[in-house]
């Protein structure tokens, strides 16, 4: 059976979800492989293993963190012509497109990106993107080479299929342009204890409604009595009431939860882009004719001051 290279993202070993879910799709295509690069990649292994890697291929050196992304090319493509895989998968995140480009340029082969869904087909993957704020969705495939293709978070249920997941250490050697652009500092993101929007089970956000970003705090309080990340719309992130890195929509995050509350968000086009593929969506806004109310399953007509708050106390009296 073909192999299919999936890449791996992870934190010191711990593997993200979208890289689960690329697994999930890779198995429709051949025989996963993944590709852990850098610090603690070897603990990568038995979460990779779990969820359908056959082989698990390894390799760390201080490069993967004083240097930006080329040292995770050349690794790539070291892992590329080890296999000589039927496809290379990728997660969607900003580094994951760039690394995907890069290695499809040094390779010859066509790239798609942002891939919602993936099928085997006669001659070659199919690739399913979603285009104009999710109006239409496109089929297509790769022609030229090995297919190489970046794929969204949430686009596939994350699924257990135990496989071998044997460690092999991978063979690199850095190319000149590996050490051409170096790290000079890191700044950690303050914790907020929140799930990541795009692998949270439950996502409460807020729009314009909400009126400024010192009332964010009702919509944190909500989250936090579920467990839930905080999303924003467009217009509560340009107004600076949230960071951008919150942003749900065409050009913020996808997200995919299994429950979506919107909060004093109207609904626009390129906000449903983001969002309207979670699993329940309630939205609480105080104009009956708000186009989200065309989506939700659960709609609340009234001022989010007075129901947001009320929510958060059921929620929690009834958490006990
Ligand atoms: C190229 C492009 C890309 C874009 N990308 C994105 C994107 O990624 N994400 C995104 O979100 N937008 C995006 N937008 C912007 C989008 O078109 C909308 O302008 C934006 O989503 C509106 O945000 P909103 O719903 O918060 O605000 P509004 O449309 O102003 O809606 C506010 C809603 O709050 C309700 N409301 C007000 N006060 C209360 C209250 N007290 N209680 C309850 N309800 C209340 C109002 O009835 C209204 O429905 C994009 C636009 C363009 C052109």
């Amino acid at each position: 059976m073909a192999e299919v290279l999936v890449y791996v993202d992870h934190v010191d070993g711990a593997v993200r979800k979208p890289t689960l879910e690329l697994l999930t799709l890779a198995r429709r295509l051949g025989e996963p492989v993944a590709v852990a690069l850098g610090a603690g990649a070897e603990n990568t292994a038995s979460a990779l293993a779990e969820h359908g890697a056959v082989k698990v291929l390894t390799h760390d050196a201080p490069e993967y963190a004083d240097y930006l992304v080329v040292p995770k090319v050349d690794a790539l493509q070291a892992a590329y012509e080890q296999v000589s895989p039927a496809a290379v998968l990728v997660p969607s995140s900003a580094e994951g497109k760039e690394i995907a480009a890069r290695l499809a340029v040094r390779i010859g082969s066509g790239i798609i990106t942002d891939a919602v869904d993936l099928e085997a087909g006669d001659e070659g993957p199919v690739a399913t993107q979603s285009a104009f704020a999710a109006s239409f969705t496109t089929k297509s495939r790769v022609s030229k080479g090995t297919p190489v293709i970046t794929v969204k978070p949430n686009s596939a249920a994350v699924e257990a299929a135990p496989a071998a997941g044997a460690v092999e250490a991978l063979n690199v050697s850095f190319s000149d342009k590996a050490t051409g652009t170096k790290v000079t500092g890191r700044t950690p993101r303050e914790s907020t204890g929140r799930p990541e929007l795009t692998e949270a089970a439950i996502v409460v956000s807020g729009g314009r409604g909400v009126n400024g970003a010192e009332n964010f705090a009702i919509i944190e309080a909500l989250a936090d009595s579920l467990g839930a990340a905080v999303g924003a719309s467009r217009a509560a992130v340009d107004a600076g009431w949230y960071p951008h890195t919150n942003q749900v929509g065409q050009t913020g995050k996808s997200v995919s939860p299994q429950l979506y509350i919107a909060s004093g968000i109207s609904g626009a086009i390129q906000h449903r882009a983001g969002m309207q593929t979670s699993k329940t969506i309630v939205a609480i806004n105080k104009d009956s004719e708000a186009p989200i109310f065309d989506l939700v399953d659960y709609g609340v007509v009234g001022d989010l001051f007075d129901v947001v708050p009320q929510l958060t106390e059921e929620v929690k009296t009834r958490k006990g």
